[in-house]
C-alpha cells in the first residue's frame, strides 16, 4: 500500500518515472492530464469542458479536477494505493484531497515527490517531447527516441507531439507552474512529507533516484 503524489513542472518527467514505477509496485498511476485527453478525444462532457484550458495551456477549474479525482481514487482500482501524477496542482486542489483522504478513513500520502530540473531543461524535454496517442507511450527527439522513427516502440502507433507541448504554449504552462502548483512544495513541506529529487539526467538514474528517496528496495 503507497499513496504517493509526484509534483513538478509538465516536462520534468513525472509521467515516464509514475508509469515505471507503477508497473514495478503494481499500484495505479492516475494521471489527470491523460484522463482528461482521453475525454477530450470521446467528446464527453467532460472534454468538453476541459478543451479550451488545455489547448491554452491553463488549468482545467479546480471543481471540474477535483470530481474527477474522487471518482478515480475512490474507484476500487485505487484501494491499494496510487500514483498520482499531475494532481493536486493548486493548494485547493491539495486541500480536497486531504479532505477525501479523510473521509474515506484512510491512512494519508506517504510521500509527495518534488522532481527538481532547472528552466532551460523543461524547455527542451517539452518541445523535444513526442507521445503514442494510442498507449500513452512518451519519448524525446533526442534523448529517448523511439526504435523506429516517428513510431512507438510499443503499440507502433504512429507518434504525435501533443498540442499543448508546441512552444506558445509550453511558456505559458510553465508559468502557470510557477504560479499556482509551486506554492505545493511549502504545504506538503510543512506537513512532513515532502522528498526532493533531482529530475536532470538518464531516466534509468533518476528512477533509481526516486526508488532511494521512496525507500523502496533496488531498482
Ligand atoms: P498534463 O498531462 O499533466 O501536463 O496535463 C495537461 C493539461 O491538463 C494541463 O495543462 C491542464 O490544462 C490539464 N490538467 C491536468 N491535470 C490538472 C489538474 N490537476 N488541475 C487542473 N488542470 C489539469
Amino acid at each position: 500500500m503507497m499513496r504517493l503524489v509526484l509534483l513538478g513542472a509538465p516536462g520534468v518527467g513525472k509521467g515516464t518515472q509514475a508509469r515505471r514505477l507503477a508497473a514495478q509496485e503494481r499500484i495505479p498511476q492516475v494521471s489527470t492530464g491523460d484522463i482528461l485527453r482521453e475525454s477530450v478525444k470521446q467528446g464527453t462532457a467532460l472534454g468538453l469542458q476541459a478543451k479550451g484550458f488545455m489547448e491554452s495551456g491553463r488549468l482545467v477549474p479546480d471543481d471540474v479536477v477535483i470530481g474527477l479525482a474522487r471518482e478515480t481514487l475512490t474507484s476500487p482500482d485505487c484501494s491499494n494505493g496510487y500514483i498520482l501524477d499531475g494532481f493536486p496542482r493548486t493548494v485547493t486542489q491539495a486541500e480536497a484531497l486531504d479532505r477525501m483522504l479523510q473521509e474515506t478513513g484512510s491512512a494519508g500520502l506517504d510521500h509527495v515527490v518534488s522532481f527538481d530540473a532547472p528552466h532551460d531543461h523543461i524547455i527542451r524535454r517539452l518541445l523535444g517531447r513526442r507521445t503514442c496517442p494510442t498507449c500513452q507511450t512518451v519519448y524525446h527527439i533526442d534523448h529517448a527516441p523511439p526504435t523506429l522513427k516517428d513510431h512507438c516502440d510499443t503499440c507502433g502507433g504512429a507518434l504525435a507531439q501533443r498540442a499543448d507541448d508546441q512552444s506558445e504554449t509550453v511558456e505559458a504552462r510553465l508559468a502557470v507552474f510557477e504560479r499556482q502548483t509551486s506554492p505545493l512544495v511549502a504545504y506538503y513541506q510543512q506537513r512532513g512529507l515532502l522528498r526532493r529529487l533531482d529530475a536532470t539526467g538518464d531516466i534509468h538514474d533518476v528512477y533509481r533516484r526516486l526508488r532511494a528517496v521512496l525507500g523502496l528496495a533496488g531498482a
